[in-house]
Order: structure tokens, then sequence, then C-alpha cells
């Protein structure tokens, strides 16, 4: 008896929570873990967003895997009363579209920009064996499911449910298929990894810092009322400024004036001015990857 009661406690504890949050009439977040990918929080350690219309639902990110796609469609159902009807991927890293699954098995149509699927396609088994040794049993039933809709061009109006939004790409940055959703009825964005507050972004192999910064621009060029990064608190304009888009210039001026004389690569990280951002969590471990990749990247430019 006392053995089956701890077990079910240990089972409750482990089912991650989500509910969603209203940031604006009908318009919903979900902020999730600002830490590494675990057992515990499914390796959605980042943002989702939701948005009511008199259709049904549109989830903006489908999770990193068919089991937390479920858990959010349902949070979804409760915030909206309305079952989910069309899924927006923002990027082509794991959270951001590996639940696609879940929705495509069930005709749902899901959205993301078209400069994201070869990237989706290479990498999307990596993503799933890269996290098989952290989520083991829950990422059963978890495929590499493609978008069923491709956006192309740089802005784009989509209307789903009779609710406009408005599409922002510019050649990707964190990942290659980055593309931010706009609501302009409430001026709220959805970054996703365009936009990192309170922890420091992340850069990997696939990430380029000039069409990044060139998609910063176009989200300051919005004049958003309400951001809601990929990572970390609801915010406004001036912390993405702060703690995303003053990084990424900071780090291509450095870099470009070291490379421009002759600065080596080693020398070029070690002087760059960290002190602005030494308040972003994880900065002394991932800043001087950062100066590292962006050296190199403004090098081949
Ligand atoms: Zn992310």
């Amino acid at each position: 008896m006392l053995g089956l009661l701890a077990l079910l406690t240990a089972q409750a504890a482990r089912a991650l929570e989500i509910a969603f949050t209203a940031v604006a009439p009908g318009v919903y977040a979900y902020v999730g873990d600002t830490e590494g990918r675990t057992y515990d929080n499914e390796a959605l350690n980042a943002n989702i967003g939701l948005i009511a219309t008199p259709q049904g639902a549109i989830l903006i990110d489908s999770g990193a895997t068919v089991r937390t796609a479920a858990t959010l469609a349902a949070a979804a159902q409760r915030a909206t009363g309305q079952p989910v009807r069309w899924v927006i991927n923002t990027g082509t890293q794991d959270h951001r579209w590996l639940g696609n699954g879940y929705f495509v098995r069930q005709g749902i149509p899901v959205y993301a920009h078209a400069n994201g699927r070869a990237d989706m396609q290479r990498r999307g088994p990596e993503q799933l064996s890269a996290n098989a040794p952290v989520l083991k049993d829950k990422q059963a039933g978890t495929e590499v499911v493609l978008p069923t809709h491709w956006i192309d061009g740089d802005d784009t109006e989509l209307t789903l449910g009779g609710v406009t939004l408005r599409l922002v790409h510019r050649g990707g940055g964190h990942t290659p298929g980055d593309m931010m959703v706009y609501v302009p009825a409430h001026g709220v964005v959805f970054t996703g990894d365009v936009v990192y507050v309170d922890r420091i972004l992340g850069m990997h192999p696939v990430s380029r810092s000039r069409p990044w910064l060139a998609t910063f621009e176009a989200l300051e060029a919005l004049q958003p009322r309400i951001v809601v990064p990929g990572h970390g608190r609801v915010t406004d304009l001036a912390q993405a400024q702060r703690d995303t888009g003053e990084l990424l210039r900071a780090l291509r001026a450095h870099m470009r004036r070291a490379v421009d004389e002759g600065v080596d690569l080693g020398t070029a990280v070690r002087t760059f001015d960290a002190r602005p951002f030494a308040h972003l969590k994880h900065a002394e471990v991932w800043l001087p990857q950062l100066a590292n990749r962006t050296y190199l990247e403004v090098e081949q430019e």
C-alpha cells in the first residue's frame, strides 16, 4: 500500500504542468524553464504561445515530444475553451517543432518558414537522438514530422479563424527557420528564439548573427507593446533590447573591428566587454562561445 502510494506520488510529481497565462485578451503564453533540458521539464525549456480565435485556437510551437504536445493541447483547451486548430513553428530547434506529429496525425495544419525545411530534415533525427538519453520513455512515439504548410518571404500576412497575424522572417538567426508571429490587434509578438531575456542567448553551428540582428531590427520596427520571448519572462521591447539586441550588436561590432584590425581570435574573445551582460543567467559559461562563433562568422563575411 505504501509502495503503491509512493509510486503514484512519484508519477504525479513527474507530470509536466502547463498552464497558459493571458498576456492580452485571447492571447496567452506559457513561460518554460530557463535551465537546460531535463526529464522533468520534457525539454520544454522554452516559451509557447497561444491565440484564441472564434473558430479554434492557434498554438505557437509544438514542444519537443508528442507527449508534451498532448499536454499543450489540453492546456490550450483549458485556457481558451477550444481545441487547437492550427500550429505554427517559430524555428527549427527541438522544442519548437518535434511535437508536430501529435497534430499532423489529427489533420491539423502546421505552418513554418520554408527556410527552415532543410534544417528540420537534416537535424530532426539528430535532435531526437540527442534528447533520447534525457527524455527516455517520455520521448516514446515522437518522430520527425515536418510542417504541412510552408511560408515564403519576409513579411507574410496569415489570417486564421478571423485573426490576422503577421509572420516576420529575415533569413534566420538562432536557426534558419526563425519566424516571429505578430498579433497586430493586440501589439503582441511571439519572437521564438529571436529574443532571450533573463538568460543568455544560445548560438549553435546553424546560428548566424547577421540575419539574427536583421530580424531583431524588424522586431524593433514593429514597436510591439508586449514581447513574448523564446526564453525568459514575458516582457517589453526595452528588455528585449538590453538582453538580446544589444548583445548581438556589441558582439558583431567588437568582432568586426577585431577582424578588420587583424586581431587574433583568442584576443578578440578575451577583450570583449561582457559587463553589460553579466546579469544574464549562464553568461559566464556561454559568452566565450558566442564571442568565438561571432568572430568566425564575421571573418567569413
Ligand atoms: Zn530555444
